[in-house]
């Protein structure tokens, strides 16, 4: 499912921190465990007062001696306390994102987990808030340098949205299925609805829009496997495959009729699991900003 897929590459995330910045100590420490799934990963940035404006983050990192020491509070968390290690922003300096450092914290550090959210969908990937109250970590966690946090976690969703495309894209290939077979079946007025123009022409541009969504997803991950500049392909693909996810699975429920809206035909959840797709790792209106910033 869309949750499973999406609880995965929310590890991929630490995961790309660590590769990136991370110490050879802290990449043979944490790396292993994650690369093979033994360990989950979550990804701290969201807060109560902070989403999108993520600079404007509260959580303190202050440092005594060999140690930092971590207070603060973070929202919507995916994975919540069922991970085993966390990339945390924090601040270490002064107000805005240049005052953001990025730390891996092991859960038996003392992360504290808090309410687990009732979402609209995604049911099998949890999401919880979690606590740092007076948590000590050592120096050594910090990802490169203080002050860096905010672009060492701008790169790493930069790659995370990627993966939202690709699950996206194979979310709105399941609900295509799912419309497309139905269509053909269904028979109202003596024929299959599929022959009705009302029905073929969604579907038509589903695929349309699915294929422009894959090609622009591809494009985004070669020009990150080329070691290119793949920040505004990256946008691209996550608000053209997202947006597109939406509509698709919208008309596949509208292909179903009343059947589209009972569980057990399944696209409903579908729907459900496109909305979140478009706000996580950065709403549509962050992918167009980013795009705009481009121009
Ligand atoms: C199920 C789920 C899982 C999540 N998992 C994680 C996770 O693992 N780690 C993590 O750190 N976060 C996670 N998040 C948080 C998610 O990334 C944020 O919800 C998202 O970034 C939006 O922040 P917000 O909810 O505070 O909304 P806000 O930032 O308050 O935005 C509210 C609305 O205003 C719009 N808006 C804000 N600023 C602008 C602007 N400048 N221009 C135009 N429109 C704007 C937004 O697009 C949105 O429509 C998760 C969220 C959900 C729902």
């Amino acid at each position: 499912s869309s949750g499973y897929a999406t609880s995965i590459s929310v590890t991929g995330l630490p995961i790309s921190i660590l590769n990136a910045g991370g110490s050879p100590a802290l990449k043979e420490k944490y790396l292993p465990g994650l690369l093979s799934g033994a360990h989950i990963g979550a990804f701290a940035l969201t807060e109560p007062a902070s989403g999108s404006d993520a600079g404007s983050l509260r959580t303190t990192a202050v440092k005594k001696g060999d140690k930092y020491i971590l207070n603060g509070v973070k929202q919507f968390i995916t994975n919540g306390m069922h991970a085993d290690v966390f990339a945390v922003m924090a601040r270490t300096g002064a107000a805005g994102s240049r005052g953001v450092s990025a730390f891996i914290v092991d859960k038996a550090m003392g992360v504290k987990g808090g309410k687990y959210e009732k979402k609209m969908g995604m049911k099998v990937s949890p999401t919880q808030e979690i606590f740092f109250e007076n948590v000590e970590i050592p120096a050594e966690n910090l990802i490169g340098n203080e002050g860096e946090g905010f672009s060492v976690a701008k790169n790493a969703l930069d790659g995370g949205r990627i993966s939202i495309a690709a699950i996206a894209n194979g979310l709105s290939q399941a609900a295509i299925n799912k419309a497309v077979s139905y269509a053909k079946e269904r028979e109202q007025f003596g024929k299959s609805i599929l022959e009705f123009q009302g029905v073929s022409f969604p579907l038509a541009d589903a695929v349309t829009q699915l294929e422009a969504a894959r090609l622009l997803t591809r494009q985004a991950a070669w020009a990150k496997d080329q070691g290119q500049n793949f920040k505004v392909l990256a946008s691209m693909a996550k608000l053209q495959s997202t947006e597109s996810c939406m509509q698709i699975t919208m008309d596949a429920v509208q292909t179903l009729g009343g059947y589209g809206y009972i569980e057990e035909y399944t696209v409903e959840r579908y729907m459900r699991e496109a909305k979140m797709l478009q706000i996580v790792e950065g709403t549509s209106q962050i992918q167009r900003l980013v795009i705009a910033k481009g121009l």
